[in-house]
């Protein structure tokens, strides 16, 4: 896999991806935030009510009088507890519809980011990995919320409210406390900071396990069949163990936090209480005094105590969202240009001139490539295996754009018109599809999204799924498992071949469209093709030479160039040419086979080079094999 290079996010790009997300809910953030800090401003307010209930208490002379005052107090007492639990209320249901709102909102446009990525984007991710990253997102914006809602604004809250009263009071009191909440909250940043980097290596290490595990999940049957348990399961270790010991060092570093913060209270408390009591010896503060401290200094401690926890948070929730972020800053590789056309075929001519490509900037398929097809013109791409028929495929369909020279549609460059039109206009039965974990009926309709059930059926039995579907005990209503992995190979591509019929595009792809259904299904299909290429411009790639005779044209590629171009017939004319090779090596010992190992004539035929049977399989009863050669 290439690595990736995203663009550089912050935590401006990650603000700015939550309020994309968060803004159409602004106003109920806005009453969660009011609702929090009236909350725990009248939490400041009311030790200063036990403070004076206390004062009230020991200078009482007259007892009866006296309980008038106190009453009057903790009805005030009563009030503002009531305000705190209302405060509460409103913030905890507001919130609860204000972060799950953003987080769906969140997933969504992760989502659809996502899935307008190019085709190499997906070549060079592991699926598991996305998908962690989709979740990711959304939870990194529920935690940082909360935290920021529950923690970070009582905090402030509370050491602005706690410094103004106290400096009201006995400034000096009021400077120690802040002076010290000050150290404590430096202290927890600066090795909070220091930390990010083992917490980002946490993350990256909870990707990896993940990417290895689904990659193995995906790979299960390979796994199994080359009997690679071992090795995979010693793989999977090693990504484990690395995850382990990342995971413990960023743990102990946190325990070792705790461990100093500690400290810092227990002495905080004690130096206030020992001050305190200096004043009280001089008669300087009363016993309410005291209890408004110990009211003070438990509340913020208990808040102080979770902000590190909550910086941690902070920097996982930005560890986590990070990984998203980049995704979705990553600009889309390949997208409409700026004033798009709708491409709109009239005659169907296909055109790469001067066409160069290359994998990763590295990997030259293309150099100068050359190909006009005319108007409904029906062609066939031949060659060895990565010869780059496919590619040529890919960069019709714009999932890969070249470097140099132009794809034409009509005289158009499928550059500058919309990726939807161009897609639209094009119907790709692929080498190997995947279908989707929906029924059977849902799976061909992906070919038109608005066709009947009736149309969906009628283009089933056309590519003749129905041999198969009349079988399943739910017929059209059967699930196909995940990437269709419940039908054989063959039936996959009667799918795709479905899908195309009800596609109906101007122009026909067929890629090893057939490679996989054995000779009499294909001679069935077959058929069916033959009605769909019907006024159409038509690219055919097969290995199986004997399904493209029919065609207008012939274009043998060989290494990312055209060989040779020509007839059927007019190809084998030419003794040295390589389809005449091509030929030779797949059909020319079958016709003459009586049911013995075909596989094995011609491998013997291969190595002895000897060319015993002279007749071409040029007559009409000829079969296809049904195992076409490795390689070609
Ligand atoms: P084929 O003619 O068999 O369809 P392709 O067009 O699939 O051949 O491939 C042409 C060449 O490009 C091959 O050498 C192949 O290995 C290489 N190739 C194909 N896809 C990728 C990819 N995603 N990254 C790098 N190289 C690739
Ligand atoms: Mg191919």
């Amino acid at each position: 896999m290439e690595k990736i290079i995203y663009p550089k996010v912050g935590i401006r790009e990650i603000l700015k991806t939550f309020w994309k997300a968060g803004g159409p809910y602004k106003w109920l953030l806005f009453t969660v935030v009011f609702s929090i800090i009236v909350v725990n401003i009248a939490e400041v307010i009311t030790p200063l009510y036990y403070k004076r209930f206390f004062d009230t208490v020991i200078a009482a002379t007259d007892r009866l009088s006296t309980s008038e005052s106190l009453i009057r107090i903790i009805f005030i007492i009563f009030g503002l507890n009531g305000i705190i639990w209302l405060g509460y209320r409103i913030a905890t249901f507001v919130e609860n519809k204000f972060l799950t709102a953003v987080s769906a909102t969140l997933r969504q446009n992760a989502f659809e980011y996502l899935l307008r990525h190019s085709y190499s984007f997906f070549s060079n991710n592991f699926t598991g990995s996305l998908v962690q990253r989709v979740n990711r997102l959304a939870r990194s914006f529920d935690r940082l919320s909360d935290k920021i809602i529950w923690n970070v604004i009582p905090l402030l809250v509370k050491i602005v409210g706690v410094g103004i009263v106290l400096s009201f009071l006995k400034p000096l009191v009021a400077g120690i406390m802040l002076g010290w909440a000050l150290l404590f909250m430096l202290f927890n940043y600066a090795v909070s900071v220091w930390k990010l980097k083992y917490d980002i290596q946490v993350a990256e290490a909870d990707s990896k396990t993940t990417g290895v595990l689904a990659d193995a999940i995906t790979n299960h049957h390979s796994i199994q069949l080359f009997t690679h348990v071992r090795s995979e399961v010693g793989l999977f270790r090693k990504v484990t163990e690395a995850q382990a010991t990342s995971h413990k060092k960023s743990l102990d570093i946190s325990a070792f936090v705790e461990a100093i913060q500690a400290l810092l209270i227990i002495t905080i408390e004690f130096a206030i209480f020992y001050l305190a009591i200096g004043y009280w010896t001089e008669n300087i503060i009363t016993v309410g005094f005291f209890v408004l401290l110990q009211a003070y200094i438990l509340g913020l401690t208990h808040r102080l105590w979770e902000f590190s926890r909550v910086i941690r948070d902070i920097y996982e929730s930005y560890a986590d969202a990070k990984e998203m972020v980049e995704i979705m800053t990553l600009p889309h590789e390949i997208k409409d240009v700026r004033g798009a056309k709708l491409l709109s075929v009239q005659s169907g001519r296909v055109s790469l001139s001067d066409v160069s490509f290359s994998f990763n900037q590295t990997r030259e398929v293309f150099s100068g490539f050359n190909l006009d097809i005319a108007p409904g013109e029906k062609i066939a791409l031949v060659g060895p295996s990565g010869a780059g028929k496919s590619t040529i495929v890919k960069l019709l369909l714009r999932l890969h754009e070249p470097s140099k020279g132009s794809v034409m549609i009509d005289g158009t460059a499928i550059s500058s018109v919309t990726l939807d039109s161009l897609r639209g206009a094009i119907a790709l039965v692929p080498q190997d599809t995947l279908l989707f974990h929906r029924s059977l009926l849902d799976n061909i309709r992906y070919g038109r999204e608005n066709a009947t059930d009736e149309e969906v059926r009628q283009a089933a039995t056309l590519a003749h799924c129905d041999d198969f579907i009349d079988n399943l005990e739910d017929g059209f209503a059967t699930f196909v498992g995940e990437r269709g992995i419940k039908l054989s190979g063959g039936e996959r591509q009667r799918v795709a071949i479905a899908r195309a019929i009800l596609k109906n595009a101007p122009i026909l792809i067929l890629d090893e469209a057939t490679s996989s259904l054995d000779s009499h299904s294909e001679m069935l299909i077959q058929d069916a093709l033959d009605t769909l290429m019907k006024g159409k411009t038509v690219i055919v790639i097969a290995h199986r030479l004997s399904t493209i005779r029919k065609m207008d044209r012939i274009v043998v590629i060989d290494g990312g160039k055209i060989v040779e171009t020509g007839t059927h017939d007019g190809l084998l004319a030419n003794e040295e040419g390589l389809y005449k090779k091509l030929w030779m090596l797949q059909a020319g010992g079958f016709i003459q086979d009586t049911g013995g190992n075909t596989i094995a004539r011609k491998r013997s035929r291969l190595s002895s080079q000897s060319d015993e049977e002279e007749t071409p399989p040029e007559t009409e009863e000829f079969t296809s094999p049904s195992h076409p050669t490795e390689g070609i």
